[in-house]
């Protein structure tokens, strides 16, 4: 077969995806193939926007252009692989991406609202203590097209609009930036999912460095942090990964995303009982948060298998609520949504991995 365009590489047989093509190496192809530059256009809107499940789905092209770019380019899916469904709702996936690696994402409807929960990387290399994802380490980061693809599987399956997406699946957001910042855009695009910038949220365990550098996009993408501990030590223990950004550097880097954004950060803050619970673990937190915009997400700690560490009690969560109250500081205490699903980071994964 002789190709049209050799950067493709279809000589080789070496197909690449669609979704890694830019807007201009698309064009690029289908000039080559003798098609008029509206195509371009088209074809990206298949891909992006509708969800397209293959070439021919593309109808309102010729069918010669449809087998061309068959020949020429592979259009990846993920896969479905298991699931679970919670009794308030929400779905649980377990998708399987082209070269075998598995990944987590959540749908969670709620009247006329959907929201999504998608993973960034595949494991995660920051190994906190209370994480089911941390425990396994990193495989690889996911590719833009990998996390968009997320969700727009939760989108085909709930036949409804996605009104915002969480980054807090696996992964760690900000150990794979540009392919986490291109999939926001895509996903904030009217190309693409045409969701919000200020509901599509990346959480991050506080890599200060990629936090500055986010404060810096001119999109209106809202940040959380997980704290879990405004205690050095303790975080230290809870989060060996982000041990080198200290506090007080977090600190200083909120202040100034504050101030350079005007927008409100959030602190993730998984409430486990006598460890970050405790009367001097609330006063640290407090102090923390005091004067600062943030608000704090408050979560019982889901339970991983085969770890000590439990949630606090239900009396103890609501005494954060109040104290952090009694300083100004706005706090909500989250039900974990899907928790008889094992929703929490990582574990459908891994009882998927022990079942098989
Ligand atoms: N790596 C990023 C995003 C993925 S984790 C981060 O750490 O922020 C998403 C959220 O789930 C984080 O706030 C994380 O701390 C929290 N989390 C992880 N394991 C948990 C558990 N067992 N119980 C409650 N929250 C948990
Ligand atoms: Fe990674 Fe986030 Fe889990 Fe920590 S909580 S191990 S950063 S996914």
């Amino acid at each position: 077969m002789t190709s049209a365009n050799s950067s493709t590489g279809a000589e080789k047989n070496e197909r690449r995806d669609i979704h890694a093509l830019t807007r201009g190496e698309l064009a690029e192809l289908l000039a080559s193939l003798g098609q008029p530059t509206f195509r371009a256009k088209q074809v990206e809107e298949w891909v992006w926007s509708k969800n397209a499940r293959s070439f021919d789905d593309m109808t309102n092209l010729p069918k010669p252009l449809r087998e061309e770019l068959a020949r020429h380019l592979t259009l990846g899916r993920v896969e479905e692989v298991a699931r679970q469904t919670s009794i308030d709702g929400s779905r649980k996936y377990l998708l399987r991406l082209s070269d075998g690696v598995s990944v987590e994402c959540v749908g969670m409807p709620a009247r006329n609202r959907l929201s999504v929960c998608a993973s960034t990387q595949a494991g995660c290399a920051m190994g906190c203590a209370f994480c089911a994802t941390g425990g396994a380490g990193l495989t690889r980061s996911l590719t833009a097209a990998e996390i968009y693809e997320q969700v727009m599987h939760v989108r085909a399956d709930f036949g409804s609009r996605v009104t915002s997406v969480v980054l807090m699946g696996q992964g760690e957001p900000f150990m794979n930036y540009d392919a986490t910042l291109e999939a926001l855009r895509r996903l904030n695009s009217p190309d693409g999912g045409g969701i919000g910038a200020r509901h599509l949220t990346v959480s991050t365990c506080g890599i200060i460095p990629q936090i500055m550098r986010f404060a810096n996009e001119p999109e209106q993408f809202t940040l959380a942090v997980s704290l879990h501990s405004a205690v050095q030590k303790t975080r230290n223990a809870l989060m060996p990964g982000v041990r080198k950004y200290s506090l007080v550097n977090l600190y200083n880097a909120m202040g100034t995303y504050v101030t350079k954004t005007g927008r409100r950060p959030t602190y993730e803050y998984a409430l486990i009982g006598g460890v970050n619970d405790t009367e001097s673990e609330l006063q640290a937190l407090c102090d923390f948060c005091e004067g600062t915009l943030a608000h704090v997400n408050l979560i019982q700690l889901n339970e991983v298998e085969g770890s000590k560490l439990r949630p606090s009690t239900p009396e103890r969560a609501q005494d954060f609520v109040r104290a952090l109250a009694r300083v100004g500081v706005e706090a909500t205490l989250r039900n974990s949504r899907g928790a008889d699903v094992d929703a929490a980071c990582g574990q459908l994964k891994q009882r998927m991995g022990r079942t098989r």
